[in-house]
């Protein structure tokens, strides 16, 4: 069971002095849970009658990032891609689910299966993990891809063999032993995993790690070019 030992491992390894917000996200006939991860100011457990958004999540029930500003996001637990406060809602096809948050901030859609997918994310597990400015994007997807290469069962070789390989380019670009065109090998290997592995748990690693890879690549060439040294150098604060 791959899930449930991700929110755990997240808990304990990513985000240190960790609270809790949980709020319910009615999504058409569907009532879910969703839990928010995150150094916030307040520790709740509510319900919402309606669908929150992760802007309503993060600051009205968590109370905001203690001691710094939003990072980024990760909507649905682990697996799924993450999404940067400063990205803007692009849907202006009228039949989008998100058209009609079109050119806003990702944090002001409401959560739901449909809306998460219009992001090219998803609510998956309901367990929004928050990233603040203190922590370092590259040693949490370092994180992410060791525990991704621990659980993966070695069934299939592109989820055995994709997950060790980049676990391994990530130590090298932590320790600063890596070179500029590893991190195109590590899109490529992430590519070359998805939709190539006999269970989702494959996917489950690609889509994180190409997520990472989009969203902050200046960070990762940082530690290429600096030969490991970081803005920040922490996992988490
Ligand atoms: S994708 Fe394949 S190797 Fe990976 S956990 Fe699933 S069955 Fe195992």
């Amino acid at each position: 069971m791959h899930m449930p030992c991700t929110c755990l491992l997240l808990v304990v390894h990513v985000h240190v002095h960790v609270n809790c917000a949980c709020a319910c996200v009615h999504n058409a006939h569907v009532r879910v849970r969703v839990c928010v991860r995150v150094r916030v100011q307040v520790h709740v457990a509510r319900t919402s009658p309606r669908r929150l958004t992760l802007r309503e999540l993060i600051y009205d029930l968590g109370g905001g990032i203690k001691g710094g500003e939003l990072l980024a996001v990760i909507p649905g637990g682990s697996s799924t891609p993450i999404l940067r406060p400063d990205e803007l809602v692009d849907a202006p096809d009228e039949k989008s689910p998100i058209h009609k948050w079109h050119g806003k901030s990702v944090l002001d859609v409401p959560m739901g299966v449909d809306t998460m997918r219009g992001l090219g994310t998803m609510l998956g597990t309901c367990c929004a993990i928050v990233l603040s400015d203190k922590a370092c994007p590259v040693l949490a997807m370092h994180n992410l891809m060791r525990f991704y290469r621990h659980e993966s069962c070695g069934q299939c070789t592109p989820c055995r063999e994709g997950s060790g390989w980049i676990e391994r380019i990530l130590d090298s670009i932590v320790a600063g032993e890596a070179q500029m065109d590893d991190l195109d090998r590590l899109h490529e290997i992430a590519g070359n995993i998805m939709g190539n592995t006999i269970c989702a748990f494959g996917e489950g690693t690609a889509m994180p790690a190409l997520g990472f890879l989009r969203k902050f690549r200046p960070h990762f060439e940082e530690y290429v070019k600096t030969g490991g040294q970081s803005s920040t150098g922490k996992l988490a604060l």
